[in-house]
């Protein structure tokens, strides 16, 4: 059997009908199910016909990511750990804030890109997830905030109604998105369709290490989503050293690439920058990075670094921090630094390394509270 959340939209009504004759509102209501109601019981499906229920539940898988673990930070951060259908395991993040509800999905169990900062890297690519995996992490999720609904303050305190949904994605999860080209254009087709979830694509990132021409091919796609690149370096000696991938796409390409994308109103390219205490923190970089972004309808997103188990690098200190955000913005270069969030929780998006957990918290350094910033 196949999993019909795999099936991109537009091939439903075909898939769905195997060989006989369903008519296309049939169809609609059990996407309308589905992804708006967030039912994914046949049972519960009551305004279709018991026999076209029952056919189609004998042919097609319809679930959603396993809860492993759901941890909850104090600053209202969830970390979901998801066990997929063959047992791999991979994080998303709920993030909370004003009124936005934002996820941080996967895309890969893992990632081949090498980042030596990053900690899902050392994982290697395991494999892809699939558009069904990704878009099960946002209906799991919406299930989650249904049921335990984020509030203001303490648990006592008033529900916030519009957080009941999650409302803004970025793909800064485990995994390199543009390398696992189908499955983004298919989720994000499920996710902004009108008969899918009816996301607004200016609600979703993409976060990519660069792959120039899959960025082109983004741009082309006609999603309108909003783009960030993980630069972290201002010249190529320098990125090379941290990001392996730019000897393929060294920065001139990326900038290259940015340029071609479409922008709509107001919409600017995000460039996150990690910043590695002693590595890419200096003035000097500061200063080329402003070069080299001026350009650009731009916004830097500053990230520090996050430490975790043998890494080489270290925290960059606070007062290094601001002196790079203040040359950025001296040069009208917008650059944020975003308050870390999940202070309690090892929330990281790109941080973990989850099959070389050990089953036993305590005794792992990642499970140790750690805290994590995110541009959201
Ligand atoms: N693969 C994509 C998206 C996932 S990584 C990408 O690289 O863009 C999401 C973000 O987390 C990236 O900007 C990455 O540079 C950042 N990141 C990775 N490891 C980090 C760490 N140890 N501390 C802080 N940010 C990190
Ligand atoms: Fe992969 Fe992104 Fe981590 Fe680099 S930073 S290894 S691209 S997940």
């Amino acid at each position: 059997m196949n999993a019909l959340l795999d099936i991109p939209l537009k091939d439903w009504k075909e898939r769905l009908s195997n060989g006989g004759d369903v008519p296309l509102y049939r169809v609609r209501q059990l996407s309308h199910w589905i992804f708006r109601k967030g039912v994914l019981d046949w049972d519960q499906m009551t305004n279709l016909p018991k026999d076209l229920r029952d056919r189609w539940s004998s042919e097609w898988i319809l679930s959603l990511p396993v809860v492993d673990t759901l941890r909850v930070s104090s600053d209202g951060t969830r970390k979901i750990v998801f066990r997929l259908g063959d047992g791999a395991r991979i994080e998303s993040v709920i993030i909370p804030r004003e009124d936005r509800a934002t996820l941080c999905v996967s895309s890969q169990v893992g990632c081949g890109i090498g980042c030596r900062f990053c900690r899902t890297a050392e994982m290697g690519l395991v494999r892809n997830l699939s558009a069904g995996e990704v878009v099960g992490q946002v209906m799991k999720a919406n299930q989650l905030l249904s049921a335990d609904p984020i509030r203001d303050g303490s648990p006592a305190a008033k529900e916030r109604p519009e957080l009941s949904r999650i409302n803004h994605i970025v793909f800064m999860g485990m995994g390199e998105p543009l390398a696992n080209f189908d499955t983004l254009i298919q989720s994000l087709d499920l996710l902004t369709a009108t008969d899918g979830i009816g996301l607004s694509p200016r609600r979703i990132t993409v976060s990519t290490s660069g792959l120039a021409g899959r960025i082109r091919d983004l741009g082309e796609s006609g999603i309108p989503v909003n783009l960030a690149i993980s630069l972290s370096a201002p010249t190529d000696a320098l990125r090379e050293q941290l990001m392996p991938i730019n000897l393929h796409h060294p920065i001139r390409a990326i900038l290259d690439a940015c340029r071609s994308y479409p922008l709509k109103n107001r919409q600017r390219i995000t460039f996150e920058y990690v910043l590695l205490g002693g590595v890419n923190d200096g003035l000097s970089e500061a200063r080329s990075l402003a070069k080299l972004l001026a350009p650009f309808r731009s916004k830097v997103n500053l990230i520090p670094f996050n430490p975790f188990g043998e890494s080489p690098f270290r925290r960059p200190l606070h007062e290094d921090v601001l002196r790079f955000q203040s040359v950025l913005l001296e040069r009208g270069v917008a650059a944020t630094l975003r308050k870390t969030r999940g202070e309690d929780i090892l929330g990281a998006c790109g941080q973990l390394a989850l099959e070389n957990r050990s089953n036993n918290p305590e005794e792992d350094s990642a499970w140790k509270p750690v805290a994590f910033s995110m541009p959201v």
